[in-house]
């Protein structure tokens, strides 16, 4: 086993490989780019390189720098991770003259593998199923044309040297197959430098089935079984799964046994998947990565086996540590991939600094010991406090889940999904929960044409609980103002304002994604207490839980519990499954910050005088509540905003005041 490997890349891979590394007694060696200096990886890593600016093509993709920054911390291998150079041969080969192991496979499996019309037609000669198609050299457009005639529509173009879902187009007639077969050609050009395409037969409602192959360097080959990554947008996976549900035991030993067959074709050792794409019980080849998979957690859950160990050891020149007869898959398990993104808005990445992050439990799991397999996951390469730039993928989290069976591991990862909190930038979490509650998902009808499928369903906008989150927001205000000594609450109105005997006192919200504005108006005669919120009038309590920021809320009838994250006068509630974010419209703050030293208090909107709750000559504290206004429905109190004496109060209880009409006259001191 090696003593020093070093990792090239970043986020969360980086901190995964680093975990086994621990683990195992390696030590590791990060590299990090400008923008990285204070990343999560970096901290997992027991030494660390910088390697240039914050761009990819300036750090994690400068194989000379990478190279270099291997041979200073005497680093006896190098470990890529996915994405960046873990697919590149230049990088395998300079490893290799480096005299540094590449941890993955050889050189010439890369570069077989790495066009998807070289390695169909490698493919071809080893018998392994290919979905009909041409991925023959002469790149013709007159030949294309008539391939693509005689195969039948629709087919889909493919760049012979794509990846990551691009330099695919789903060509539906044949009068339609030139001005496609052009573009594919142009972005196939620009995306990857050649612009050489292949075009196959374009199935309709297929499953993406993947299998994990692993080869050592001593001849041994074995699959650790497959995965369903059906669940897409734009080609690319958001849920994983493993075991492929609904496989009878035939299909998915003939399935492994082609992909083994694949990667012995092309001599191959380390971790590889063999990528299908299959209708009913058919499977056909679609491509072979080389390297390990974002969603490689889900078979390490079911197979209990720590596969970056088995990287490292592999390229140490061990043999595998099992052989086919002594793997099995035990239960099920799921991945969402947890992005800063807005789906809503196409899936446009979001960026931005995490204020709040909790997921599930907060556990880390620690990999690697079979025995255990723990009920929730989190791979994450951030942390609270951390930003999600524009520079890298906008990844926040991989969330694992396992179960004895499918519907159990489901059940979890709805509760794990329901249980995490993000503030900062858009997440895809709320449409993560409604993917794995939707029906198809849930009774494994997948296809990768699912999330197209549901669009209305999927993002029809859903009715948030605001009732409940604004019952929430007012307990955990009034807990955050009670341990206050600033002495500006709302609430010490209750003390002053009297009407009939009770109190009544109104708190302005202003739920944030929706620009809308909500009264929450408490009013207490004898014991019972109300709220009334959203059009209605119910009895009310609150209490905190048993975490810092768990909260609890009866109105009428219902108990609601949620968490609270309070980001200054914005109140972000989780209950429900669901994230709410309320503003606090704390108008005496902004009394205090646009009147003070001015000794005016005026109208910060026209609306009416409801209550004047101090006579001149009163002396008041700062924040004293003074005039209570109504207007646009909801009630606002004037406060102090320094200490001092009213010398004239100048409205009176029903007099209409105009937006910045001075309402009473305060001398400091
Ligand atoms: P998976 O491992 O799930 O199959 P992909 O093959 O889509 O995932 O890609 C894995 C990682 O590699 C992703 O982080 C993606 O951003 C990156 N990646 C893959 N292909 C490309 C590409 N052609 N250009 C840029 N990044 C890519
Ligand atoms: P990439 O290198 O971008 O991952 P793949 O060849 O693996 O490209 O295809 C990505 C996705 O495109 C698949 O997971 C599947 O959803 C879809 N796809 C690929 N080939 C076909 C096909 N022949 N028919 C229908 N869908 C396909
Ligand atoms: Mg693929």
């Amino acid at each position: 086993m090696f003593n020093k490997i070093l990792i090239a890349n970043r986020g969360e891979i980086a901190c995964r490989v680093a975990a086994t590394c621990r683990r195992l007694g390696v030590k590791s060696v990060a590299v990090y780019s400008d923008a990285d200096a204070n990343a999560k990886h970096v901290a997992a890593c027991d030494e660390a390189v910088h390697i240039g600016e914050a761009a990819a093509a300036q750090s994690y993709l400068r194989i000379e720098r990478i190279i270099a920054a291997a041979r200073a911390t005497g680093a006896e291998a190098i470990h890529p991770g996915y994405g960046f150079l873990s697919e590149n041969e230049d990088f395998a080969q300079a490893c290799e003259a480096a005299g540094i192991v590449f941890i993955g496979p050889p050189v010439g499996a890369i570069a077989a593998m790495g066009s998807k019309a070289a390695a169909k037609a490698l493919m071809h000669a080893a018998a392994v199923p290919l979905v009909p198609g041409y991925h023959g050299d002469d790149q013709d457009p007159a030949l294309l044309q008539r391939e693509a005639d005689a195969m039948g529509y629709p087919v889909l173009l493919k760049a012979s040297a794509g990846g990551g879902g691009k330099g695919m187009r789903v060509v539906e007639r044949s009068e339609d197959f030139a001005a496609a077969l052009a573009s594919c050609k142009r972005e196939a050009a620009s995306s990857f430098g050649n612009d050489r395409v292949l075009i196959e037969k374009y199935l309709t409602r297929p499953r993406h089935v993947e299998v994990q192959v692993f080869a050592d360097k001593l001849g041994g080959a074995v699959y650790l079984f497959d995965r369903d990554c059906s669940v897409q947008r734009r080609h690319q996976k958001v849920l994983e799964e493993a075991p492929a549900p609904g496989l009878s035991d035939e299909v998915r030993r003939a399935m492994g046994e082609s992909a083994v067959a694949a990667a012995r074709a092309v001599q191959y050792v380390g971790a590889g998947t063999v990528e299908f794409i299959m209708t009913g019980a058919d499977f056909y080849f679609m491509e072979m990565n080389t390297r390990l998979q974002v969603e490689h957690p889900v078979t390490e859950m079911v197979t209990g086996l720590d596969l970056v160990e088995w990287q490292l050891r592999v390229a140490a020149g061990e043999p595998l540590p099992l052989e086919q007869s002594q793997l099995a898959v035990q239960g099920h398990a799921l991945e969402a991939r947890i992005y800063a993104e807005n789906p809503s808005r196409g899936f446009l990445p979001s960026t931005g600094t995490l204020k709040h992050l909790r997921m599930p439990e907060g556990v880390e799991f620690t990999i690697g010991s079979a025995a255990q397999r723990a009920p929730v996951r989190i791979d994450s390469g951030v942390r609270e406090g951390d930003t999600i730039t524009p520079f890298y993928d906008p990844m926040i989290a991989k969330l694992i889940v396992h179960g004895a069976t499918r519907e159990d591991a489901l059940a979890r990862m709805q509760r794990a999904l329901e249980a995490c909190e993000v503030v900062g930038p858009h997440t895809n979490v709320e449409f993560l929960h409604r993917l794995v509650t939707c029906e198809p998902f849930a009774s494994a009808d997948l296809d990768t044409g699912l999330i197209e499928r549901h669009h209305d369903a999927l993002f029809a906008p859903q009715p948030k609980p605001v009732r409940e989150a604004l019952a929430l927001a007012c307990g955990a205000l009034y807990a955050r103002e009670a341990s206050d000594a600033r002495g500006a609450s709302p609430w010490s109105a209750l003390a002053h304002w009297r009407l009939n005997g009770g109190y009544t006192q109104s708190l302005g919200w202003r739920d944030v994604d929706t620009d809308t504005a909500f009264s929450a108006t408490f009013s207490q005669d004898g014991d019972a207490q109300t709220l009334a919120c959203a059009g209605r009038v119910e009895r009310y309590s609150w209490w905190h839980g048993a975490g810092a920021n768990e909260y609890g809320a009866t109105i009428g009838d219902t108990r609601v519990t949620g968490r609270v994250f309070i980001d200054g006068d914005v109140f972000h509630v989780f209950c429900l499954g669901t994230a709410v974010a309320l503003e606090w419209q704390n108008l005496l703050a902004h009394a205090a910050d646009t009147e003070h030293g001015e000794g005016r208090l005026t109208a910060p909107m026209p609306g009416k005088v409801i209550a004047v709750l101090v006579e001149p000559g009163a002396v008041v504290e700062k924040g004293a509540p003074l005039i209570v206004m109504e207007a646009m429905k909801m009630e606002h109190t004037i406060g102090a905003p320094t200490a001092g004496k009213v010398t004239a109060v100048l409205y009176g209880v029903g007099d209409q005041v105009a937006d910045g009409a001075q309402l009473l006259v305060l001398e400091a001191g």
